[in-house]
């Protein structure tokens, strides 16, 4: 009976059930895959869901069953080993089905029916032709057309949905001003070749590779047809960039795909420039701020086979790519591969499994590896490659402690430190100052009474912003206007305690009227395009000081800075987050390998009341790698990753206690199983307990042996679903959590 077709369908709710449909008749004599989207209604909504597969029966009568709407596609938009990824990873992280497989889709394609996308058309300003003058003259009386004019003038292109950001009623002027001939139309290709480079950019031939290089690229070539994964332990500057290039040179005349991953902030025009330079091959580039049509046409181009390269943030390890060959995870270390909310993979750990279904080598690549992979490189599951010198022969820069204890402080910073910067300015060097805060200060604090700025929503002080003369709160969003007297006893002597970025920056401009200081932090860099510019400025030593919070800490090189000062230690070393020692050590060893890259050696400052702290004394006196070794050692034997493995249930409710009773429900429930091997801890307040105006509690499962772990909340984890508090909370479950806020 053909018309009685059941397929089964993963449809992207929280539930931890696919569900049963029957195929529409206008489908009855066509075959169906698993990954072909259709349209089905799902309780009061049409959503898109995805076919997992057709079955001959079903536990519901077939006469109940609906049918679906329309089957979407004529093949399957998933390759088999990317289909096989999914299912494994959503049983891995216990998330529901729907879901990932909803995540691992282009946005385009998880909203509109038609998969054929046309791009969207952009405008920019025309090339200067003689009539040009008179054209403009004319906007003297069309101010409309005059502000759309400069709006082109001032970005790179821009489309309907940006300018429609920007202003209103635009349509009638952009249709003048081409008419006028002043601006033109114009779509972004996706596909990036050498011929998107400016002429002098092109065909750049590599270094001659050093001798640790070339065993690097001869250990890994040898066994390119098969899995493993290759640790690239190299330093700042080491040249691992150049290692990747050559293995992507070999890859590609054996008419190989690869997968390129970087962290979301090391993803520059920079170095796709670097990859377009060096590879006479077509790329594609995903990230977040490409519009949904360019990123489907990305995607697209290399699930075809046309993009060779692939080079994205942390949700392009879901790409298919046909022919790959190998994949590159660079800074393998950075948090930005961990999604912290919805469906919490670890694109790392994702890209390795996907490496080793399809048997081809995966590179990890960090001048500070993750306690994790060192774990596993020192277990022999890695093959480590080395990378100890600095390609460019320049030694690494001198690293001091200034111990504050005592000394006076000029907004944070210690005499000693502003003598430095002076002297290093005044050596033509540019300095950076690195501090993970932004805004003016943390809090406001009355002289008087002692009264403090705390956010009414969260367990945390609002942080002041001086320019806008704002508070803000860091946790939840919340904005005020900052006070001019105490809320509490009215005094007017109100005092900003302690630094960020805005603080500093204003200082040091103040200290320094001569020197551009330069800003670098989330507030400043809001606007497309901002941070592009105010890098570019940072690497053409246009600005001789940069503040900055992590943003500056990763991947980018600026060749004329000398001189590095981390401002602000103390609160890592003390932090009650299980990796802030690690997250110091990467962030010192990375911001440190900014300093003396080009001619001029460098030199770091690092600022702390605890100069004798043993985590400090470790890693500067012997290195990263002593310094992970005896962390390893301290989490061994605390119970903590990578030694053993967690899983954290997390619950959030406005009342205070209907989270804590959730998750005592679902403690009860665990208990019921044999639990041999796993330890649970909690209910517990999260560190943060009130967020958002909701508090949050958590439960940890803790185990040594994964297998039992994940048995465990395979069976665990739908089954919360029917807890009578489940619908009273928000919760969520986080395997091998990245933190544990
Ligand atoms: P990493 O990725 O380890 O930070 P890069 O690949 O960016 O290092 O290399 C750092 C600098 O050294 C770059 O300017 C690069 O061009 C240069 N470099 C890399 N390899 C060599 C080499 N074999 N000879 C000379 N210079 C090199
Ligand atoms: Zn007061
Ligand atoms: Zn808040």
């Amino acid at each position: 009976m053909p018309f009685n077709r059941i397929v089964k369908i993963a449809v992207p709710c929280p539930l931890y059930k696919v569900f049963d449909y029957l195929l529409p008749t206008t489908h009855a004599e066509k075959p169906v895959q698993a990954g072909m989207r259709v349209r089905v209604s799902f309780g009061r909504q049409t959503l898109i869901g995805i076919i997992i597969s057709e079955v001959s029966t079903s536990d519901i009568p077939v006469k109940k069953l609906k049918a679906v709407i329309a089957v979407l596609d004529e093949h399957s938009l998933f390759n088999t080993d990317i289909l096989k990824l999914l299912y494994w990873a959503a049983r891995y992280y216990a998330h529901p089905l729907g879901e990932v497989l909803q995540t691992a889709l282009p946005v385009y394609l998880r909203n509109n029916d038609d998969a054929t996308p046309t791009l969207n058309e952009y405008w920019r300003v025309a090339a200067h032709t003689p009539q040009h003058d008179k054209a403009q003259h004319s906007l003297k009386r069309a101010p409309k057309q005059q502000q759309i004019y400069q709006l082109l003038l001032d970005s790179n292109g821009l489309d309907a949905s940006a300018l429609n950001a920007l202003t209103e009623n635009w349509r009638a002027a952009v249709k003048a001003l081409l008419e006028k001939h002043l601006i033109e139309t114009f779509t972004r290709p996706v596909l990036l070749t050498q011929a998107s480079l400016a002429n002098n950019l092109r065909d750049k031939n590599l270094n001659p590779l050093n001798d640790e290089q070339k065993t690097v690229i001869k250990a890994i070539e040898s066994h390119q047809d098969q899995h493993a994964v290759h640790l690239l332990n190299g330093i700042t500057g080491s040249g691992k960039t150049e290692v990747y290039l050559k293995l992507c040179q070999s890859m590609l005349a054996n008419n190989k795909q690869i997968l390129v991953l970087v962290p979301e902030i090391g993803l520059t025009p920079q170095l796709t420039q670097r990859f377009l330079q060096h590879l006479d091959t077509t790329i594609v580039v995903l990230h977040s701020a490409m519009n949904d049509k360019q990123r489907y046409a990305a995607w697209h181009a290399a699930a075809n086979n046309q993009a060779k390269l692939v080079i994205g943030t942390r949700s392009s390890v879901f790409t298919p790519l046909p022919e790959l060959g190998l994949i590159i995870i660079d800074e393998e270390h950075d948090g930005s591969y961990k999604q912290q909310d919805g469906f919490r993979y670890n694109a790392r750990d994702l890209a390795i499994l996907r490496a080793k279904h399809k048997n081809i080598p995966i590179l990890l690549g960090s001048a500070t590896p993750s306690l994790e992979s060192l774990n596993n490189s020192n277990e022999q599951r890695y093959v480590t490659h080395y990378l100890k010198k600095r390609a460019n022969k320049k030694p690494l820069p001198k690293t001091t402690l200034i111990n504050l204890c005592n000394q006076k402080l000029h907004d944070g910073m210690a005499e000693t430190l502003l003598a430095k910067i002076k002297q290093h300015l005044a050596q033509q060097g540019q300095a950076l100052l690195f501090i993970n805060r932004r805004g003016f200060a943390p809090l406001l604090m009355c002289h008087d009474c002692g009264w403090t700025t705390t956010c009414q929503r969260c367990d945390a002080h609002m942080t002041y912003h001086k320019r806008r003369n704002q508070l803000h709160c860091h946790h939840c969003g919340s904005q005020r206007q900052a006070p001019s007297q105490c809320e509490e006893c009215g005094s007017h002597t109100i005092l900003a305690i302690g630094a960020g970025t805005e603080r500093i920056e204003t200082f040091l401009q103040q200290q320094f009227p001569e020197t551009a200081v330069n800003r670098i932090d989330r507030d400043t860099t809001r606007n497309k395009g901002s941070l592009q510019k105010k890098l570019e400025q940072a690497r053409s030593g246009e600005s001789g000081i940069l503040v900055g919070t992590q943003m500056l800490a990763k991947g980018h090189d600026f060749p004329n800075i000398t001189l590095v000062c981390v401002l602000d230690t103390d609160q890592s070393l003390f932090s009650a987050d299980f990796r802030a020692a690690e997250h110091l050590a990467q962030l010192i060893t990375q911001v440190s390998g900014r300093a003396g890259r080009a001619e001029k050696p460098g030199e770091v400052l690092i600022q702390t009341h605890h100069p004798d702290h043993p985590l400090l004394q470790t890693l500067l006196h012997n290195g990263y790698q002593a310094f992970a070794n005896a962390a390893l050692s301290e989490r061994r034997a605390a119970g903590l990753p990578p030694a053993h493995h967690l899983v954290l249930l997390r619950s959030e409710s406005v009342s205070t206690d209907a989270g804590q009773i959730f998750l005592q429900q679902a403690s009860d429930l665990a208990k019921q199983a044999n639990i041999n091997n796993i330890d649970l801890f909690g209910p517990l307040p999260a560190p943060m307990e009130r967020r958002a105006g909701r508090y949050r509690f958590q439960l940890m499962l803790q185990s040594k042996q994964r297998k039992t772990l994940h048995q465990l909340i395979n069976w665990w984890v739908p089954q919360l679903q029917q807890l009578t508090m489940a619908r009273k909370v928000r919760w969520s479950i986080d395997v091998d959590p990245y933190d544990t806020y």
